[in-house]
């Protein structure tokens, strides 16, 4: 556009939370220095920045959820805080210098496939430019969900989203509702319950909450892990060990998850006394269905005397009154929604342009599905960080990031051997037999037959968020790029040749393969 710098790169990355910060990361350590991250807000962090509820922590410990290549030895708790979190993640883009690569306040609204010219023409808010290869990493649970409940628009009292928290209200004494029973809202409860006058929990399904391993690190563990850092990767490697063997449970034999629930269900018994209470608290689909939550402190607010929880669904807000679906009332002057994010409806993709001219939103219509979690049939050189089925029910995110950076630098890797001006194209083929091995796979697991709906799945009943394996079989699935399951695509061949021909050469790019 005239006006307009024009700049063109060789990575594009959008996002700058785990994902975003981890390809730069790799980029660099890859020899690849001509790249941009594009991020919508004025720091980095993503879900660390955006998450500032009363309460907010990791449910992985920290030093599993951190990057193996940047460990921290000063984690100040098992778990740690969401400002923690928030700070190394700013540590670990001014150390791996990454700061002159991003570009704030530079939303992508627009990510466009040239098929002439083989890159992307990204237009964003501070300006329009050109990549050849974009990496999207814009977070699962990036953009909040808030329900379209009637008389929401009417309600003159406060609304915020939990990861929106309004930080300028003041919550004392204050009659509060909180919609939903989601990780957020476990934390955010026992976090607010003693300021506030009242507190209102609107629970459509009680979650399964086990106790909170959590406890501050020693001094002397500190001092340990700066001293001898193995020591650090030795805690790291049983972390991970643990969850590794958990996964069968989750994905082959969920029966045998009958003993976790046990201890779950020991867990509010010491701290609710109330049988009624119990009750309505008691799940009744198997536990791992929905994620396991993990609180000491959550039961214990919910039996507080000034806290009520209503075993219903929001259903309508009358005034200053919301009625849940079950008629019960409760007038409130401020409104919290738990609810969670846009997951299976990827924001980003409604924003993604492929070589036929669809959006990505529209080649997912029945579901979102893509080759090893990474890259889309008709979207060449374009691939997504936590893409469809590369979410844990019981790990670390970051391990999954990791893998799917491996994967990133061998496609780069893979583009510069193949020479010139090239994209790499996924086989339809190809993305159709990665979704039919792992939907065959998610068809055993407890997120499938646990007897609860969650938002692992799809407006269609389909499991499009989960890896229905160990993170060893996706580190192995994601280590090289297999170029038989792409189209290598050239540009279309300059034609003084006849009128029909180059009709045919501009339609599609040469499959070369
Ligand atoms: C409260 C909470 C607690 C969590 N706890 C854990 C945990 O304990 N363990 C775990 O494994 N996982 C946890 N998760 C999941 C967590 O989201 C991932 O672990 C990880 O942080 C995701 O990183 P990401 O970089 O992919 O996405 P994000 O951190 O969401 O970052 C995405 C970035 O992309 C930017 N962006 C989005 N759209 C655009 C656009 N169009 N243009 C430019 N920029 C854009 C956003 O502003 C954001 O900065 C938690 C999530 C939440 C919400």
């Amino acid at each position: 556009m005239a006006g307009q710098k024009h700049e063109h790169v060789r990575v594009a990355v959008i996002g700058s939370g785990f994902g975003g910060l981890g390809a730069a990361v790799r980029l660099r350590r890859e020899g690849i220095t001509d790249f941009v991250v594009l991020e919508r807000a004025g720091t980095v962090g993503g879900t660390w920045r955006d998450n500032s509820y009363p309460g907010c922590a990791c449910d992985v410990p920290s030093h599993l959820y951190s990057f193996s290549f940047a460990p921290n030895p000063d984690w100040p708790r098992t778990f740690s805080g969401q400002e923690k979190i928030h700070a190394y993640l700013e540590h670990v883009a001014d150390v791996f210098r990454i700061r002159p690569h991003i570009r704030f306040d530079s939303e992508v609204r627009q990510a466009r496939w040239d098929t002439e010219r083989l890159h992307w023409i990204l237009e964003t808010a501070s300006g329009t430019l050109t990549a050849d290869v974009v990496v999207s990493a814009t977070g699962p649970l990036s953009d909040p969900k808030v329900p379209d409940i009637p008389g929401l628009g009417s309600f003159e009292g406060k609304v915020f989203h939990s990861a929106r928290w309004d930080h300028d209200y003041d919550l004392r004494g204050k009659r509060v509702a909180m919609i939903g029973t989601g990780a957020s809202a476990i934390q955010i409860v026992p976090a607010i319950q003693q300021d506030v006058g009242r507190l209102t929990l609107f629970q459509r399904t009680p979650p399964w909450v086990m106790p909170r391993a959590d406890r501050a690190i020693t001094r002397a563990e500190r001092w340990l892990h700066r001293q001898l850092p193995f020591t650090t990767q030795a805690r790291r490697g049983l972390l991970w060990g643990i969850r590794e063997l958990q996964v069968q449970a989750f994905t082959k034999r969920p029966e045998e998850l009958g003993l976790v629930e046990q201890l779950a269900r020991r867990n509010m018994h010491r701290a609710v006394k109330d049988p009624a209470l119990r009750a309505k608290l008691t799940p009744d689909y198997r536990i791992g269905c929905k994620r396991i939550l993990l609180s000491n402190t959550y039961y214990p607010a919910l039996a507080q005397p000034h806290v009520d929880v209503v075993a219903s669904g929001l259903k309508e807000i009358r005034g200053n009154t919301l009625v849940a679906a079950d008629g019960t009332e409760a007038e409130v002057d401020a409104i919290i929604f738990g609810t969670g994010f846009h997951v299976t409806d990827m924001p980003i993709a409604e924003r993604v342009i492929g070589a036929d001219g669809d959006s990505l939103a529209q080649s997912w219509k029945d579901g979102m599905r893509s080759l090893r979690g990474a890259t889309a049939a008709g979207f060449p050189n374009f691939m997504t960080i936590i893409g469809p089925n590369t979410g844990l029910g019981n790990s670390s995110m970051i391990l999954m990031i990791e893998s799917q950076l491996n994967y990133l630098a061998d496609y780069l890797r893979q583009l510069h051997v193949l020479g010139g001006r090239v994209a790499l194209d996924p086989r339809e083929s190809a993305v159709t037999g990665w979704n039919n091995r792992v939907q065959d796979r998610m068809k055993r697991t407890v997120w499938n037959t646990g007897g609860c709906t969650s938002w692992y799945l799809d407006a269609n009943g389909r499991n499009t968020t989960v890896w229905p394996g160990t993170t060893t079989e996706f580190r192995q699935a994601t280590r090289h790029v297999d170029v038989g399951e792409y189209k290598v695509v050239r540009p279309p061949a300059v034609a003084p040749a006849s009128p029909a021909r180059t009709a045919r050469t501009k339609k599609k790019a040469v499959d070369a393969a």
